[in-house]
């Protein structure tokens, strides 16, 4: 159990030295506490195989506005004692409470990691990469995918060098995480070659050592830097189920194309959750709010989210609707009125 103010990289570090894991990772390690990843229910580079933080929590203290203390930080997975009211406060960024202790859901502490990043031309094969990698590996904890688009900033801003010069589409970040044993190795190198053999990839990079890995991994968790050196710009955070995604894509990017033709896009994300970051960059401000509009409306047509992992904050309340029905934002609202009637928390956030 610890408090809610603890960096989520400390809380891994602690958890660490008492020989646990604790697998929420995100670009924001260094910063983000853990109160605030509970309370936006932060997503990450490992949801594939571990879940959102709504399943690394087991239980939470929370304080409503007229200091009602709820203790729910009880250590159970399963619990059909009624409503679950842990769930009122998770993801619903402190517009119901504050959370103040977090009882978090541990687990053995892998003592190997293998990554490698695979290069493809094709859509097609990053989905049939996903369902080849699934079906074999079940160590498999992310599958992170790059567009060329978005790694060349990338490589730019870390000063690091464009994998295969750029020769590609697409490029998957896959890591594993297990037990140390030379099986464990010897499963990613088949995986690999029977990758690149079955045409899931055409390329592959396999880093030799931690160093060559971390290496990877610096382009991935360049995203904010990527952004900010193409400003002004929006963040994009759409979940779109995996089928729908590439014809999304296709049907934002020429949207954009046709009426903002000055517009770069990057794009990247977890695309195992069916989660796409995509960033509209050397924009005009004065561009903002049609191009919002332009995204989310192609979004609701595919029934997607408008924010799979970061939230609504205050920026894309006004969207809200076009991923709520009335009545779900309706129910929402009284909620608020129930457990914050006086709006004392995060008043304008979410909802009303
Ligand atoms: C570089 C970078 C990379 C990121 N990558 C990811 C990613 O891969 N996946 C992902 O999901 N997110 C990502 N994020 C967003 C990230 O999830 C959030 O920034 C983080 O989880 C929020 O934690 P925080 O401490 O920064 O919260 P804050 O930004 O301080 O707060 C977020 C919201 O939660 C509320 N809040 C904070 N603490 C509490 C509390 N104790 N009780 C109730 N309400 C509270 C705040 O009022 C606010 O509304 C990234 C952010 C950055 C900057």
């Amino acid at each position: 159990c610890v408090e809610s103010g603890m960096v989520l990289e400390e809380v891994c570090q602690l958890v660490e030295s008492k020989d646990w894991y604790f697998p929420l990772d995100l670009g924001a390690r260094g910063s983000c506490r853990i109160g605030g990843n509970v309370s936006t229910n932060a997503g990450g580079n490992r949801v594939l195989r571990y879940g959102t933080t709504r399943d690394l929590v087991m239980g939470i203290e929370v304080v409503l506005p007229d200091g009602t203390v709820l203790n729910m930080l009880r250590r159970l997975i399963k619990n059909n004692t009624g409503l679950d009211l842990k769930h009122l406060f998770i993801g619903t960024e402190g517009r119901y409470g504050i959370i103040t202790k977090v009882m978090l859901r541990l687990f053995p502490k892998p003592e190997r990691r293998y990554s490698a990043l695979l290069a493809m031309n094709n859509f097609a094969q990053i989905t049939s990469l996903l369902k080849f990698a699934r079906a074999t590996m079940p160590q498999l904890s992310s599958f992170e995918v790059m567009w060329k688009n978005y790694i060349t900033v990338a490589a730019e801003v870390t000063g690091s060098a464009v994998p295969f010069d750029g020769a590609y589409q697409y490029y998957v970040l896959v890591e594993i995480e297990g037990v140390d044993s030379p099986r464990l190795e010897e499963d990613f190198q088949a995986f690999l070659e029977n990758a690149l053999e079955q045409e899931h990839a055409d390329d592959a990079i396999i880093p030799q050592n931690i160093a060559q890995s971390q290496a990877l991994w610096i382009l991935r968790d360049a995203s904010a830097e990527s952004m900010r050196a193409r400003a002004p710009y929006l963040a994009f955070d759409i979940g779109i189920p995996l089928k729908d995604m590439s014809n999304f894509i296709d049907e934002v990017e020429e949207a954009i194309a046709k009426d903002y033709p000055d517009i770069e896009c990057q794009l990247f994300g977890h695309l195992g959750d069916g989660n796409l970051h995509l960033t509209t960059a050397r924009m005009r401000e004065e561009d903002f709010i049609p191009v919002e509009e332009l995204v989310y409306q192609i979004t609701q047509r595919y029934k997607g989210s408008i924010t799979a992992e970061h939230g609504i904050g205050v920026i894309k309340k006004p969207f809200l609707h076009y991923s709520r029905s009335e009545e779900e934002l309706k129910l929402m609202e009284q909620i608020r009125q129930l457990l914050n009637p006086d709006n004392a928390l995060n008043n304008g956030r979410v909802i009303d």
